[in-house]
């Protein structure tokens, strides 16, 4: 297929390698950070780490929609479609996320609750027009990337005169939890994640553009290389990230140029000025709660905010005490350092998050770990949809 089999051509990868590996100084360690949930995917999905000398070292990031979600806001989505009598629309991501007393949302559904499982805002906004006597709340989550087509089921429903619409709208934003990092104790003050740089996100940055990255470079010092998300991408993006610093620059470059621009998609940013503010303070899993990180419902479209229909009120909820996701998160831990994983804990029992969405890292490690080959030609393991286990349609991509 043109324009993808280009960016998976193994050839090539291990023409990168060997750059990278010629390039990167044997008396120094290189620790990059990819964002992204897509990112971690691809990583584990095509062994690009297996490629790479031993003193670079990728650190996966909180870039996992589904993974950063806390409990407490899955508690909110179970409450409002078991206890609220509405028909509450999810992405299928969310289904299986660990919530309190042992639930979830599927779990929810098996007692009854009316949950349904959707692909888009879109087919969440017409199950309202199809179901007119019934409310139905579509629980919204996802990074910059699925914001701007909340922002427009919402701006339909208007349109529509729907009174029976209303989202949950729990969007974050990407460069608050950069920062967060970045801010964190651990790396700034302790030096138990060391980060030199970053993998900027490649959807994401469609729409954000890469210009709010500029901060990052400029007073942090930590280059940013946006990429997109085949193994070609994620290796040119290293090898860049690796010459900046061999260089001592720190700059945001763009390796995914076919998709981004530095201002972005300034459309879809003003359909999100729109109808979103920033809210003073949202509580991430694995980093807590995050000044100015996440979206809200302005005041001027409340009737389309399930938040102020049903009050919701949202509670912080510990996760599970032997679950690492939140050290993940944070890129202080790896997946195979939870004594839980793969034993206890697997993609069809998930105790955490990070083993649910296909881009949370445990879930990665879990479904492509198994079947890395060194020597061999750049295949990819079998993803679930390939191995006839879901059609995969149904993910939050980040
Ligand atoms: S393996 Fe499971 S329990 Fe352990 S950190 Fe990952 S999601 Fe949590």
């Amino acid at each position: 297929m043109k324009y993808i089999n280009e960016f998976r051509d193994g050839r090539t990868a291990r023409h990168i390698a060997a750059a990278i590996t010629r390039e990167s100084r044997a008396d120094r360690r290189y620790h990059i950070m990819e964002f992204c949930g897509g990112h971690t995917h691809a990583i584990s999905r095509y062994g690009l780490s297996d490629l790479l000398p031993d003193n670079i070292r990728l650190i996966h990031g909180p870039g996992c929609p589904v993974c950063v979600l806390p409990i407490g806001r899955i508690d909110n989505a179970i409450d409002l479609a078991l206890n609220r009598g509405v028909i509450l629309a999810t992405y299928g991501d969310c289904l299986r996320v660990p919530a309190s007393g042992g639930l979830s949302l599927l779990k929810a559904k098996a007692r009854g609750a009316d949950v349904r499982m959707v692909y888009s805002s879109a087919d969440a906004l017409k199950l309202a027009q199809d179901h007119p006597a019934r409310e139905v709340v579509f629980f919204a989550i996802g990074f910059e990337t699925t914001t701007p087509p909340t922002a427009v089921a919402l701006l339909q429903a208007e349109k529509l005169g729907l009174k029976n619409f209303t989202v949950f709208c729990n969007h974050v934003l990407t460069p608050s939890a950069i920062a967060n990092i970045l801010e964190s104790p651990e790396v700034r003050l302790h030096g138990t994640v060391p980060l030199d740089a970053f993998i900027g996100p490649a959807h994401v940055s469609t729409v954000i553009g890469s210009q709010p990255y500029e901060h990052f470079a400029e007073e942090y010092e930590k280059p940013v290389v946006i990429a997109g998300f085949e193994p070609l991408d994620v290796m040119q993006a290293i090898l860049m990230l690796v010459r900046q610093l061999n260089e001592g620059r720190a700059e945001v470059e763009n390796e995914f140029t076919r998709a981004v621009t530095r201002e972005g998609n300034v459309k879809a940013q003003n359909l999100v000025a729109e109808v979103f503010e920033l809210r003073k303070s949202f509580e991430w899993r694995g980093l807590n709660e995050v000044p100015y990180s996440a979206l809200r419902i302005k005041a001027k479209y409340s009737a389309y905010d399930a938040e102020r229909r049903f009050g919701i009120e949202y509670k912080s909820v510990a996760d599970n005490k032997a679950c690492e996701c939140g050290a993940i998160l944070r890129g202080l831990k790896r997946p195979q350092d939870c004594k839980l994983f793969g034993t206890v804990c697997t993609p069809e029992n998930p105790m955490g998050s990070c083993m649910v969405s296909s881009e949370g890292a445990c879930a990665a490690h879990y479904t492509y770990g198994r079947y890395k080959d060194v020597s061999g030609p750049l295949t990819p393991a079998l993803s679930p949809r390939e191995r006839g286990e879901g059609d995969g349609r149904n993910a939050v991509g980040t």
